[in-house]
């Protein structure tokens, strides 16, 4: 098991908020195509030379490690595609200061790959999972056997992963009934966050966290539990029992207590899921620099972040994670 060294003097941005946690988007590519994440008509192959290598990926890390970036969280597209993953894995949990390595993945290559990411240090995994029928998930993800998903998030749960399952409320589509994923949480052992769809043009149909709440009110019991400091940006309840979060971007903004960074597959360090403003790092590797020019990009694009979300760009949630 790797051992994980103590940590770096944080980094406050302008607005005091500590910036602690980076998303690696470490592929544009994936194996399914949800209708809400990726619309038809996605080209999303990045030519080969313009897709961060793993060991720029790295040495980005290894510099956001060094201003207390401690959690990194690995997704996509979808991560388990990426040749290197599980070596990626072992790299990162190497890394002094990185504490957490996590992924969020939608499991379908979960049940082969979950003893390597293990034994690779991977310590916990987000589970993409909108329904949990068979032709309602066919019908969102537009491919793949759900039954596989299963097998792979039940793998995993028997090796010791803490899993949660992310379920995007879509209207009409998985929300007549949502008590029944709480209740499939609690057969396959695994925590259940519900998510608002964000829509980045105010088009899509939302189905709310109030909604939400109020529909399993109606015939369950639903009891606040605090936030956890680990992440304020997800209200917990205890559903008949089962501790249930929501996300909620669209109406509860969580922006006070954002605590992230985003990189992208292209090298663009992201400041917020929400704008369009980002520092490209890639540039900057790829010419000489010395290790105090990588941490200047990462500086800069936390310094960057804004108060709150400008809602000024394109979704392409496919290419940022997350
Ligand atoms: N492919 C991996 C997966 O699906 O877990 C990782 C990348 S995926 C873009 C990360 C998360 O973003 C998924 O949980 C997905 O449901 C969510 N997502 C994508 N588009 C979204 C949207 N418009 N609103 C809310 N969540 C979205
Ligand atoms: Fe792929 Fe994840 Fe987007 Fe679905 S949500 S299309 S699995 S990147």
């Amino acid at each position: 098991m790797v051992t994980r060294p103590t940590a770096a003097p944080a980094t406050v941005d302008r607005h005091g908020r500590v910036i602690n946690y980076l998303r690696l988007s470490i592929t544009d590519l994936c194996n399914l195509r949800c209708f809400y994440c990726m619309p038809d008509g996605i080209t999303n192959k990045l030519p080969h030379d313009q897709v961060m290598r793993h060991e720029e990926n790295l040495e980005v890390v290894r510099a956001a490690a060094s201003l207390g970036i401690n959690k990194v969280r690995i997704t996509g597209g979808e991560p388990l595609v990426k040749r290197g993953v599980v070596g990626l894995v072992y790299s990162i949990a190497s890394i002094p200061g990185i504490k957490t390595v996590a992924m969020t993945t939608n499991g379908v290559r979960l049940l082969e790959m979950a003893e390597p990411l293990r034994v690779a240090g991977l310590q916990r995994i987000n589970l993409s999972l909108d329904s949990i029928d068979t032709k309602t998930y066919e019908e969102i993800t537009r491919g793949s056997e759900l039954h596989r998903v299963i097998e792979g998030m039940d793998r995993a749960v028997s090796l010791g992963f803490p899993i949660k399952i992310n379920a995007v409320l879509l209207r009409g589509i998985n929300t007549d009934n949502l008590f029944e994923f709480v209740a499939f949480a609690r057969e396959h052992e695994v925590g259940l966050r519900f998510i608002e769809r964000m829509g980045f043009d105010r088009k899509e149909p939302l189905f709310s966290q109030d909604e939400a709440i109020e529909q399993l009110s109606r015939d369950h019991s639903m009891e606040p539990v605090d936030t956890s400091p680990e992440h304020p940006h997800v209200r917990r309840y205890l559903c008949d029992g089962v501790k249930i979060g929501f996300i909620s971007p669209m109406t509860h903004s969580f922006c006070a207590s954002c605590n992230k960074l985003r990189l992208q597959p292209d090298g663009r360090l992201r400041v917020c899921l929400a704008s369009e403003q980002s520092v490209d790092i890639r540039e900057i590797l790829r010419r000489e620099h010395t290790d105090e020019d990588v941490r200047d990009a990462v500086r800069k694009a936390i310094q960057m972040k804004p108060a709150a979300a400008p809602w000024n760009a394109p979704a392409e949630m496919w290419k940022v994670g997350g």
